[in-house]
């Protein structure tokens, strides 16, 4: 591949990837068809196919460098896997040849059993196979002076139970499309064949300097810091969102997004963020699969380019406490193959019904199961976040924008008679877009918001994958979608004209949806009153969030949609709780570490020195004529000190308690329970003593890079 300028995007973007364009140059015609159709159809592919797409992707593979290739694929824990296999075979001659089969392209065999199961499968049938998802491209990684032909795959154990990530997601895109073409059909609109989701995925992330980073114990292992005083200068300037961005990070930007084009994901914008070194970067949107497949791969490609330009990317939610958060919005909508999306307002009376159906739809699965889109984005980094003054709350809320409010209380209150005016024609729908599109008619406190054509799902976790999030809304929509069909059609049977029946169960639905719709600032203390009146859950941390996959009525419409049965739910949910437990218990020993070997023989030290200090100031006070009260008053600082300190080394001593006993609890919940309710915050009580400390101790003892350090130096 040459690249001749990179400024010209158009021309090297997708080179790494076995893109339409690669296919067509290196698929004979038929089969190029062949392959087209089936993912456009969603059906598998034949044996014969794969022999010659394998063929070709292989050629293509090593013509652009590859030597391996690899199932690339979304373990439970939310991360990718990759096992490398090299093209390399000898023949029964000798002779060494690169093959890759058909039977390799579709189907791999990793070790199932070094991936979690969440007790899905008992370890003598520990053996699992992963599918190639043919709608996602294949790409070419680089690493080293290696180059590998990634496969994104499925990764389903030998049952058929999924074990990974992806499985899920896509039934659920299929549910959502089945139900929504039911409903398509219902309104009256013609020739859709599938109706899609989509995201657009924007990530946040911090960039600090690598050197900084390397003396954290705590970012190394926890990925946030557990210690750590807060800077002067916080962000109270705010001056740092949309302010020039240091060239240094400039250049780790146009890196990323030379790696990314080369990928064929379409990065479009980056600007910095509210915290110090905290930034953003956005692709265009896309299906949703495609869409999570490329928001892991940008977060692996900061990753790599980050370590390269002497950075440490920090991904996770609350990385510095007291400092804004980082979140990943997950732009979603939904549309046909026609080319609609279903949540853009129409020019015409039909378009425009066919948009608040949609919309209204969106309510009621929100309304719904706001418990379970909160379970979704549940994690130990996340749990930092929400809740916490710049960002969402832990109640699910949606945000509409004044004019969509107006006319859904217009058609609620019977203002609207769609049979004799065709009045939503006339309710101002088409300026909506236009209108969520002005920031000043943005709700930046909702954790889900109408934004003109997309809903945006703000709540989601920085360095969360979004294939759950996405395969959760897909789900609540068809279900929704599922009960507006069947509602509707129940009054045209019942006698109804089609136009009575669909405003009718749209005024119901309002009504019945009205809770969840919230305009005021989700911030605020009326929100958290609010929620309570309204009767919406709160569930203010992971394991509390956990407990709604232990719902039968969640568990059965997860089932009855083929996203997932109920022995994946529980897979899942063990396999959540397992990771927040083990997650806190490491970061308490971390703290625990941290204090032993930094801060608290730092403190003794700078406590010697002003305690000899001290004392021959003592000694020498009556020759210098030192006043009795500043005496008094050195004493009283150097009290102070060791008496932070003394209280420092006592809570050290009885944090060790604290952490031994989360071992001898029984039963994961309980586990859970004690790190929620009694580890994290007595290691917040630390910490707080250990942070007064940091102000009062000589820099030049404190071996820990400090906030104003890692967030004001470039
Ligand atoms: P913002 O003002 O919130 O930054 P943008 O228009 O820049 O909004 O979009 C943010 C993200 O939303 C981008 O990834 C964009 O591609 C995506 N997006 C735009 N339209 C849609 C849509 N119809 N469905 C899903 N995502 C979308
Ligand atoms: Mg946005």
């Amino acid at each position: 591949m040459s690249i001749e300028n990179k400024n010209v995007v158009s021309s090297y973007f997708g080179a790494m990837t076995f893109d339409q364009k690669a296919m067509r140059a290196r698929l004979p015609k038929e089969v190029f068809t062949a392959l087209q159709d089936t993912i456009r159809a969603g059906r598998e592919i034949t044996e014969e196919i794969a022999g010659v797409v394998a063929h070709g992707m292989k050629e293509w593979a090593m013509d652009n460098g590859a030597t391996h290739y690899t199932h690339w694929f979304q373990p439970m824990t939310g991360s990718t896997a990759e096992k490398h296999d090299a093209f390399l075979s000898i023949d029964r001659d000798g002779t060494p040849i690169e093959r890759f089969s058909g039977e390799q392209l579709i189907q791999g065999e990793p070790d199932a059993s070094s991936f979690p199961s969440g007790g899905m499968r008992t370890t003598f049938e520990a053996r699992g196979y992963t599918a190639w998802d043919p709608s996602s491209p294949a790409f070419l990684m680089k690493g080293g002076n290696c180059v590998t032909l990634c496969i994104p795959t499925v990764f389903i154990s030998y049952n058929g139970e999924a074990l990974d990530a992806k499985t899920p997601l896509l039934r659920s895109m299929n549910a959502v499309s089945k139900a929504s073409l039911r409903l398509l059909e219902t309104l009256g609109t013609k020739g859709v064949s599938r109706v899609k989701t989509f995201a657009g995925v924007e990530q946040e992330y911090f960039l600090i300097d690598k050197k900084f980073y390397s003396e954290r114990p705590d970012l190394i292992m926890c990925g946030r810091t557990l210690l750590g005083a807060l800077p002067p200068k916080g962000q109270q300037l705010e001056d740092h969102y949309f302010g020039a961005i240091p060239d240094r990070v400039l250049e780790f930007m146009q890196e990323v997004e030379h790696e990314l084009y080369l990928l064929g994901i379409p990065a479009k914008t980056r600007h910095n963020e509210v915290a110090p070194h905290q930034f953003e970067i956005a692709p265009l949107f896309e299906e949703a699969n495609v869409a999570t497949d490329h928001n892991l791969l940008i977060m692996e490609v900061m990753r790599k380019i980050a370590e390269k330009k002497g950075f440490a990317l920090l991904l996770l939610e609350k990385p510095f406490a007291g400092i804004n958060g980082s979140g990943k919005h997950n732009n979603w909508s939904i549309g046909t193959d026609t080319g609609v999306n279903l949540l853009d307002p129409g020019d015409t009376p039909e378009k425009n019904i066919q948009f608040l159906v949609f919309l209204v739809a969106v309510l009621k699965g929100v309304y719904k199961r706001a418990d379970v889109l909160r379970m979704s984005i549940s994690s130990i980094g996340n749990d930092h976040r929400l809740g916490a003054n710049e960002a969402p709350p832990a109640v699910v809320t949606v945000f509409l924008g004044d004019l969509l409010e107006r006319v859904l209380d217009a058609i609620e209150s019977g203002k609207i008679d769609l049979k004799t005016e065709k009045q939503v024609l006339n309710l101002g729908l088409s300026q909506v877009p236009v209108v969520n599109k002005d920031y000043t008619d943005r709700n930046r406190t909702s954790p889900f918001a109408f934004t003109g054509n997309k809903f945006e799902f703000r709540a989601v976790g920085s360095s969360q994958a979004v294939s759950v999030p996405n395969m959760v809304l897909n789900t609540l929509m068809a279900e929704a979608v599922d009960e507006m069909a069947d509602t509707i059609e129940a009054k045209v049977k019942a006698g109804k004209d089609r136009d009575s029946a669909i405003l009718e169960t749209l005024r119901e639905e309002i009504t019945a949806t009205k809770a969840i719709r919230y305009p005021g600032d989700n911030y605020s203390d009326a929100l958290q009153q609010a929620a309570k009146e309204r009767g919406l859950p709160n569930l203010k941390n992971t394991p509390e969030a956990l407990r709604v996959l232990e719902s039968k009525d969640v568990q059965s419409v997860f089932v009855k949609y083929g996203v997932l049965s109920v022995e994946e739910i529980e897979s899942r949910l063990n396999i959540r709780l397992e990771r927040y437990v083990k997650g806190v218990d490491i970061e308490a020993r971390t703290l625990q570490l941290m204090l032993k070997t930094l801060v608290i023989p730092d403190v003794s030290e700078y406590q010697g020195d002003i305690g000899s200090s001290f004392n021959n100031l003592l000694s020498a006070s009556d020759e210098i004529g030192l006043s009795k009260a500043a005496l008094k008053s050195q004493a009283g600082h150097y009290r102070t000190l060791a008496e932070n300190l003394s209280l420092l080394i006592d809570l050290t001593a009885e944090l060790d308690e604290v952490v031994e006993k989360l071992e001898t609890l029984d039963g994961e919940f309980a586990k859970a329970d004690y790190c929620a309710n009694t580890l994290l915050p007595f290691m917040l009580k630390v910490r707080e003593v250990a942070d007064r400390l940091e102000l009062m101790v000589d820099r030049s003892r404190w071996q820990l890079p400090t906030y104003s350090e890692m967030l004001f130096e470039h």
